[in-house]
């Protein structure tokens, strides 16, 4: 079929007409490649819920973390619990980096822990209270409110878990259009 033609599209919003088989070509108004429009790269998913649910998740762990980290540098305790405390913390750091990227089962384990700490906080337990007081105290022995931090802290991981299991729809997008991507690089490699 001589003479048919396609038309190729650039990501500025050019078009321009091409012989049927010309994979690129560059874009008359801004000389970038252009691309027949099923290669077009498509905008990325919108995720601001998953950021913001990642966001707060990993700053809980950083505060878990860091928590965990002054019991064992400042106050001794080099239990397993704290070892553990430690593992998790950091955990939740990593974990929130690859929600963020859209690995569906990171944004669970962000949820679970979110929902731990929560539960942790929100108990009212003697225990978690000492967790968080005896280190904060000792950097800051002005605050006093330690009661007061601990139960809007388990209101917030009650809302970033929440937030977390909300956002794994933006979770899949993401991941799906970030494959596309790949694939779509691969096949004009190819
Ligand atoms: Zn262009």
């Amino acid at each position: 079929m001589a003479g048919a033609e396609q038309i190729l599209h650039c990501v500025c919003g050019a078009t321009r007409p091409a012989p049927v088989g010309m994979r690129t070509l560059s874009c008359p108004s801004c000389g970038r490649a252009m691309t027949p429009p099923a290669d077009l790269p498509t905008p990325a998913p919108k995720r601001w819920l998953l950021a913001a649910a990642t966001l707060v998740s990993q700053l809980l762990a950083i505060g878990l973390f860091t928590l965990a980290l002054l019991w064992m540098i400042r106050h001794g305790d080099r239990s397993y619990l704290m070892v553990g405390f430690l593992v998790a913390g950091a955990s939740g750091v990593f974990a929130g980096g690859s929600a963020h990227r859209g690995w569906t089962g990171a944004l669970v384990g962000c949820a679970v822990l979110d929902l731990a700490l929560s539960i942790a906080c929100l108990s009212g337990a003697e225990h978690v209270k000492r967790f968080v007081a005896v280190p904060v105290v000792k950097l800051a022995p002005a605050f006093t409110r330690v009661d007061l931090a601990v139960a809007i802290t388990g209101v917030v991981a009650a809302v970033a878990a929440t937030a977390c299991l909300l956002a794994i729809p933006q979770a899949r997008r993401f991941a799906a259009w970030h494959d596309q991507r790949i694939e779509q690089a691969a096949r004009r490699r190819g």
